[in-house]
């Protein structure tokens, strides 16, 4: 690049930064995602490594992002509440490490391990124990005083606990929403015509810096305390151990997710989070890594943006824009017709995505969504991509998008069915080949190495057409595959005879009956014992089933009354040996008839395998927490589920007592 051609693209970047800047603190309605901002970002910071003599005093890499507004009284922060630096790697992290020892010539040191709350900065301040004044971050140095807002937080306390509270103590911390708020307030937002926010993020810094504190206290907003501004009394933190414990004392709302450890115990605190954050009801971006000792804390010192002691450990993004080119629609094992967009490829923290659904036509009517928008796209753990917002329309318009007429595989009639468009044709090609990569798959018989792409070509060589045809698979048929070695042909021939012999409620959950999941299919099996009596009962005997209601006995009824009925005698006549289910008494144990929800890390068992331990003692297992929960096992590092067990006054247990519970031997 040319000095001239830098040096405009240097003031394109802190123009473009200024205006991101301002929209998303001053207006809370980002213009672009957050990967896009810290793109831009790390680009003006390597220029200006590169090239020192373009570095602006005002450079956004030199001061904190924010603006303190003048509708809002201004409050002045002291010590300045700055913002972080960032590592996006292990390597990253290990640099930062590194840095450290190296300045405070140690070999150990201890770090405090913190979630990145996703919300916005503010600072309260106590006299003698009493809140007098909030107020936002700002530009760090300057912040808008929101005291009003502050004191209608129901969760922020006005009067901090224990006898000898300090004079003066300032709190500094992040306000957020979780989920289920932040749904519920653009619902509301969408009834009253209003512009939904873009994320909790954005709804929280909306619904804090209100001019109105009315409007602030009905919104339920959390206060996640972090550090210690100042203090004055005879009480002095020596650490950030110490500030959490002191925060503690002081009756604040201190999350219970924070650590204290090596930078190796970092690597492994990011891992846990980055595996386990869908299970927090709200959102962060990170975690945050910090020098626990306040004495290596001031020898380490600070830039004019951020600490030297600290640093934000960002999470891959999970969102990005691209453009809808294209819809097709696929018929699922249900017959349900999913509309699916085909997008720009793009790259969503490392993974190329080309697709993503679209749900049904309520979601797409809700979004408003035309062919050329531009979309902002999600990305979630496995789950498959989604697209969650329309940016904006192309310029012509956009062409809508309509539902089907005809099934896109059998070209028959379509039914709509609530918001549901349906394939009723039974032999429809499409709705039996995603039956038979159900019926292999791990929800289903859980067949090894039988993907979705085998059964495609056994069905398309004419060697698998019903999923009884699974068990006449030869050696001869699959080594017809193209590729298909000999070994492996062995492999799924043994899986398939290792699923021979099989429990009934397996065998019903890969049946894919409508509405029969893997908990459904547990409870049929043990009322009904033997599949011999299943078949027998009628929709009257099915509905007194516990749990079972109208739908679900019609939908089984039907099933052995019709197709079912064929489809079963035949695995039977392959020498498929359905097992009863064992009979469970609801005196058996503790467990049975009881709901558990299971959170954090286990010690014994995976969550799968205390999940099956519960489902065979005849209790079920459940994903989220409810006032129906009869009890929550906590492990290690428990998260947003032990919290709301206790909100909600649910039973709260440990694992071992939960081994008890279920009768096992605690050393087994
Ligand atoms: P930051 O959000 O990366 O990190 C600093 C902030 O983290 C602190 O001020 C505090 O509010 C928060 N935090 C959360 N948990 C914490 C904890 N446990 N301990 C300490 N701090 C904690 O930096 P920033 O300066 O606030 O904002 C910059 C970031 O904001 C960018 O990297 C970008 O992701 C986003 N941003 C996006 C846009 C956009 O247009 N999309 C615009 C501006 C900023």
């Amino acid at each position: 690049m040319s000095t001239s051609s830098m040096e405009s693209r240097y003031r394109e970047l802190i123009l473009l930064i200024e205006k991101y800047n301002y929209h998303y603190y001053v207006l809370n309605e980002p213009l672009v995602d957050d990967a896009t901002y810290d793109e831009l970002m790390r680009e003006i910071v390597e220029l200006e490594k590169n090239h020192p003599e373009l570095i602006k005093g005002d450079s956004p890499s030199r001061k904190v992002g924010g603006f303190a507004v003048s509708t809002f009284a201004e409050v002045r922060h002291d010590p300045p509440m700055q913002s972080l630096s960032n590592v996006f790697s292990e390597g990253e992290l290990q640099d930062f490490h590194v840095r450290i020892v190296k300045v405070l010539g140690i070999d150990e040191i201890e770090y405090s391990m913190e979630l990145k709350y996703d919300g916005l900065a503010v600072e309260l301040v106590y006299e003698n124990g009493i809140l007098v004044q909030g107020s936002t971050r700002g530009d760090g140095v300057r912040g808008e005083d929101v005291t009003a807002n502050i004191m209608a937080l129901k969760n922020v306390p006005k009067k901090l606990k224990r006898g000898a509270v300090p004079s003066l103590i300032s709190i500094r911390g992040e306000i957020f929403m979780r989920h289920g708020e932040f749904e519920r307030i653009n619902e509301e937002r969408a009834r009253q015509g209003e512009t939904p926010f873009a994320n909790p993020r954005n709804a929280a810094a909306g619904s804090l810096r209100q001019l109105d504190a009315s409007i602030t206290a009905k919104r339920n907003l959390n206060f996640a305390p972090y550090a210690i501004g100042k203090i004055e009394g005879n009480i002095m933190p020596a650490s950030q151990k110490d500030v959490f414990s002191l925060l503690i004392e002081f009756g604040l709302p201190v999350k219970e997710y924070y650590t204290f450890g090596t930078v190796d115990e970092a690597f492994a605190f990011y891992h846990h989070w980055m595996e386990n954050r869908h299970e927090l009801d709200f959102d962060i971006d990170g975690i945050v890594v910090k020098v626990s000792s306040f004495e290596y804390q001031r020898r380490l010192g600070a830039t004019s943006k951020a600490p030297r002691w600290a640093t934000a450990w960002k999470f891959p993004a999970r969102e990005a824009l691209s453009v809808l080119e294209s819809v097709d629609f696929q018929v699922g094992r249900t017959g349900v017709v999913t509309p699916v967009g085909n997008l720009s490829p793009i790259n969503i923290g490392g993974v190329v995505v080309k697709r993503a659904t679209l749900h049904n036509f309520d979601e797409i009517k809700r979004l408003d969504l035309r062919i050329g928008d531009t979309v902002k796209v999600k990305r979630a753990g496995d789950v498959i991509p989604k697209v969650i917002e329309t940016v904006k329309h192309p310029e012509n318009g956009g062409e809508k998008i309509l539902p089907p007429e005809n099934c896109p595989s059998c070209k028959s009639k379509l039914v709509f069915e609530d918001i549901f468009i349906r394939c009723i044709n039974p032999s429809c090609p499409a709705i039996k080949l995603e039956y038979l990569k159900f019926f292999v798959s791990k929800d289903g018989m859980d067949i090894e190495f039988f993907g979705p792409e085998l059964v495609q070509r056994l069905y398309d060589a004419g060697k698998l057409s019903n999923a009884s045809d699974v068990y006449r698979l030869t050696k001869e048929d699959l080594l017809g595959i193209e590729r298909m070695g000999d070994k492996i042909a062995e492999k799924i021939l043994a899986s398939i005879d290792g699923r021979r012999k099989i429990g009934l409620a397996h065998f019903l959950r890969s049946l894919g009956m409508r509405n029969v999941g893997d908990h459904l299919a547990k409870v049929i099996a043990r009322a009904a014992g033997t599949l011999a009596r299943l078949m027998r009962m009628t929709r009257e005997e099915l509905m007194d089933i516990r749990e079972i209601g109208p739908g679900v006995a019609e939908s089984v009824y039907e099933f052995f009354h019709g197709d079912g009925e064929t489809l079963v005698r035949d695995i039977i006549s392959l020498g498929v040996e359905i097992q009863p289910e064992e009979e469970i008494s609801a005196l058996a144990s503790d467990i049975a008839g009881k709901t558990f929800v299971f959170t954090g890390a286990l010690k014994k068992f995976t969550r799968e395998e205390a999940e099956a331990l519960v489902e065979s003692r005849g209790g079920r297992a459940a994903s989220s927490v409810s006032r129906k929960t009869d009890f929550v096992v906590a492990g290690e590092a428990a998260g947003s589920k032990l919290e709301k067990a206790r909100s909600l006054g649910v039973k709260v247990i440990t694992e071992d007592e939960f081994i008890k519970m279920a009768g096992q031997n605690e050393n087994s």
